[in-house]
């Protein structure tokens, strides 16, 4: 479910945008001061925000730069103020669009959706990638990277890393290893995953000194 914020004053206003996109599908929570937005983006986690530009207490340019230390959420800001000039620093400060008064529904949960849908492109993205020290594994791509540079490494190869950085903490043993990385059975050559790790660990090596993988005597292997 996405959570959208409506910082918006004028009741009227923020009801009717709730209204209009509760009924497309999205969660809504309602902000009617830039304070009191600022405050939600400080602790919760949303998709989107829309953002009034005329409000009470702090402006909704200062909200924007605000909410844009907080969080990356994609910001469309919604105003009456229509010249060039104030879309364009909208822009520059951080805003990810701009909707001008009065607007149509239709035109509002076009935009929306654009927004969320770049904005958890992105995340997927993320999700799809392993941090493990300054190991970066890329599960879309097959690609890794140690402190930034690539380093070439087989299917399997590449799928024993992906295992010990997806539980750093855990001990994998042969067989578990065996079984994730390779689609045939287990045939009981503990040399066969010797040999893979001690290349992941020559390819490590050639980007960075530290050692990666522990190897636990009797058990398996683990990252350190
Ligand atoms: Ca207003």
């Amino acid at each position: 479910m996405y959570r959208i914020l409506i910082i918006e004053d004028e009741n009227d206003i923020n009801n009717m945008i709730k209204a209009a996109l509760g009924k497309a599908g999205y969660e809504c929570v309602q902000a009617f001061s830039g304070t009191e937005g600022v405050l939600y983006a400080k602790t919760e986690k949303f998709s989107l925000i829309l953002l009034d530009l005329m409000l009470p207490g702090i402006t909704g340019e200062e909200a924007l730069t605000k909410i844009k230390e907080i969080q990356n959420t994609p910001v469309i800001v919604i105003s009456a103020k229509d010249s060039l000039d104030s879309k364009v620093e909208l822009l520059t400060a951080g805003a990810d669009d701009y909707i001008t008064k009065p607007f149509e529904l239709k035109e509002l949960l076009a935009r929306v959706a654009v927004q969320i849908r770049r904005y958890s492109g992105t995340h997927e993205d993320k999700a799809e990638k392993l941090q493990y020290k300054d190991i970066a594994l890329y599960k879309d791509s097959f690609k890794v990277t140690v402190k930034e540079d690539p380093i070439d490494l087989t299917k399997q190869e590449f799928r024993i890393l992906e295992l010990l950085m997806l539980h750093p903490d855990r001990v994998f043993s042969k067989q578990d290893i065996y079984d994730y990385a390779w689609d045939d059975y287990y045939i009981g050559e503990d040399k066969t995953i010797n040999v893979h790790i001690s290349n992941i660990r020559k390819k490590l090596k050639t980007v960075s000194d530290e050692d990666y993988i522990e190897t636990v005597w009797g058990i398996g292997f683990k990252m350190k």
